[in-house]
């Protein structure tokens, strides 16, 4: 190998590992934070000095639709996405959460199976997803896995899902504060939607389960066969942080 055949070989190695190795500020490229995520034991960490989530949440009449992401197929009213799933439309000023002095408002819940965050591997049969944003656009979303055991205020959402290309389902007056387990310790970590497109920044808080019935559970599961949740992304050096509830 020539001298100028060496050079011109190891200067774009060099270069290479510049970028990868994140050298300069502009060719720093930051590690995905995507979410889900499968929480191992070693990234929980303990920190009683972040600020508190204060939930507010009170009585809002829901509207309940089945959430297509395959509008434009002429199957789509019978093929299930893996990306679809049931949602509960929430009024408007019924319900908000506040972290740091941020308000964030409550617009919507919906559902996964199986669960799409896991521990140690291990996923639940549901998992539940409330979605608040900020005046400034942030997103603040409260995860909350769902076992099979004793009939809970969840089994009467999941017991009106609405159809796929058919009307939505109203109802009256719900409680959304019961939908909560009544334990409001929180797991928080930064990750990121888990639907196209995707988008980080999303401030998570995973909360211990609640339970459904059996029945429930598996009448959800018969409606998305294939499941509707999406796998585990890699932490990254993420930790997770334990906030005890408020
Ligand atoms: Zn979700």
């Amino acid at each position: 190998m020539t001298r100028r055949r060496l050079t011109a070989f190891v200067v774009p190695l060099v270069l290479t590992g510049f970028l990868l190795t994140g050298g300069g500020t502009t060719a720093q490229s930051r590690q995905p934070s995507q979410s889900p995520v499968d929480i191992s034991p070693g990234a929980i960490r303990f920190d009683p000095t972040l600020p508190r989530l204060y939930i507010s949440y009170g009585h809002s009449d829901l509207d309940l639709e089945y959430v297509r992401k395959d509008a434009a197929e002429s199957s789509g009213c019978s093929t299930r996405n893996h990306e679809e799933t049931e949602e509960a439309v929430v009024r408007p000023g019924t319900g908000h959460v506040t972290l740091a002095g941020v308000r964030y408002e409550l617009e919507q819940f919906h559902f996964h199976t199986p669960s799409e965050h896991r521990f140690k591997g291990r996923t639940d049969p549901l998992e539940m997803h409330f979605v608040h944003r900020s005046a400034a656009g942030k997103l603040l979303v409260i995860g909350v896995p769902l076992r099979a055991g004793a009939a809970s205020p969840v089994d009467h959402i999941l017991a009106k899902l609405a159809p796929e290309c058919g009307e939505t389902v109203a109802l009256a007056d719900f409680d959304l504060n019961t939908l909560l387990p009544r334990d409001r310790g929180t797991l928080r970590y930064s990750g990121s939607l888990t639907t196209a497109p995707f988008t980080e920044g999303v401030q998570w808080f995973l909360m211990s389960e609640q339970t459904v019935s059996p029945a429930t559970i598996a009448r959800f599961r018969s409606l998305f066969g294939d499941g509707n949740a999406r796998t585990p992304q890699p932490l990254n050096g993420r930790h997770l942080t334990v906030v005890p509830g408020s």
